[in-house]
């Protein structure tokens, strides 16, 4: 028998930020693992703004929660027990584990970690993150070396990817981030040609400057008042890729539509949304692609790692203040 904390769904976010009191902090006994499963012990969490949206109930692409369930998640876990599981005793493996320090599983959507790195780049450059910065910018932003790319949340986990591939492309790439020292990271250390200060104020005037040529790849991870601005600099077939709208979260309104999106049509320019589990049988393929740039050196990641399970509810809330730098983790 071993004895594991859980936090549970405790409320419905819809309209307002996520509170401490949304979720519920529980402790379970689980048997021994059945035959062919396994026990896992959970080392990470990572955290994604969709998992507000999945709490809101407002994303079709995955089941309804329900208030009491295990508060689903990402996380990297080890095999410590199993009962002729899938993977040996010490395996790390990333998977949709949810927010709990131990689970038994069969091992069904489980992926093995690369030994050649540090587990914690399953999760974010190699993770879903990585996997929607690669889907998003290549198979939807279709670049073409010398083309101005724009990313907004560009300092975030998934923009911070997309501004790095799009420079492998041969792109000029400028990004848009919240305060003085993200813009000057992304700068220098992610090597953005240039990044604007959206808290600055000014940003349409900024946007112009730095595109003078126009915009031929949007990746859009904010929506609302930042998309309207970048869509005035929109160049001819210019491709809008649609990867998220964390503007929206906090309020819980569906955001207004584009004040300026006649200009797709002056621009002759396409907006496309996409959800990265499109492609789960390119993943594998892809994430050798991903792994053999950070092990060429060429892809650089940040990782926010926040500690304590007990904390997880303020490590989720950190990406709706713009406190994570990088891929927000929490280590158990
Ligand atoms: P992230 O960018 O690492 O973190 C969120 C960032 O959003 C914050 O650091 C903050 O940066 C910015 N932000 C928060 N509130 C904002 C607001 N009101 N206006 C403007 N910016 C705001 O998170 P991530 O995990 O990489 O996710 C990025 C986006 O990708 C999310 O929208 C997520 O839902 C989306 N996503 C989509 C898919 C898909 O299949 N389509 C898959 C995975 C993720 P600043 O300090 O710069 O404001």
């Amino acid at each position: 028998m071993t004895t594991t904390r859980q936090w549970l769904i405790a409320g419905c976010p819809r309209g307002r930020p996520v509170e401490d009191s949304d979720f519920e902090l529980v402790t379970k006994d689980l048997p021994p693992p059945g035959p062919g499963q396994m026990l896992l012990k959970t080392h990470y969490l990572g955290f994604d703004p969709a998992q507000k949206g999945w709490m809101e109930n407002i994303a079709d692409y995955v089941a309804p929660t329900e208030i009491g369930e295990v508060m689903r998640g990402s996380g990297i876990s080890e095999v410590v027990e199993s009962n002729g599981g899938k993977f040996p005793v010490g395996t790390m493996v990333i998977g949709s584990t949810g927010w709990t320090e131990y689970h038994l599983s069969d091992g069904e959507g489980l992926v093995p970690c690369d030994p050649a790195l540090p587990p914690t780049a399953m999760m974010s450059v190699l993770g879903t993150t990585g996997l929607t910065a690669y889907c998003g910018l290549f198979k939807i932003g279709k670049p073409v070396a010398g083309d101005t790319v724009l990313v907004s949340g560009a300092a975030g986990a998934t923009g911070s990817i997309v501004g790095q591939l799009a420079k492998i492309a041969g792109c000029r790439v400028v990004g848009i981030a919240g305060g003085p020292e993200k813009c000057a990271w992304l700068v220098e250390e992610a090597g953005y040609d240039a990044a604007i200060d959206y808290k600055a104020g000014g940003l349409k005037a900024a946007i112009k400057q730095h595109c003078p040529n126009g915009v031929d790849v949007i990746f859009d991870n904010v929506g609302g008042a930042i998309l309207d601005d970048m869509l005035s600099q929109i160049a001819t077939n210019a491709r809008v890729v649609i990867c998220g709208g964390i503007s929206r979260y906090e309020t819980g309104q569906m955001p207004a539509g584009p004040q300026n999106y006649f200009n797709l049509i002056f621009r002759r320019a396409t907006m496309t949304g996409f959800i990265v589990l499109d492609w789960a049988s390119e993943f594998p393929e892809i994430r050798k692609r991903l792994a053999g740039f950070v092990k060429g050196g060429r892809l650089a990641f940040r990782e926010d790692i926040q500690h304590g399970f007990e904390n997880a509810p303020q490590a989720m809330q950190r990406l709706f203040s713009g406190a994570n730098r990088g891929k927000q983790m929490l280590k158990l």
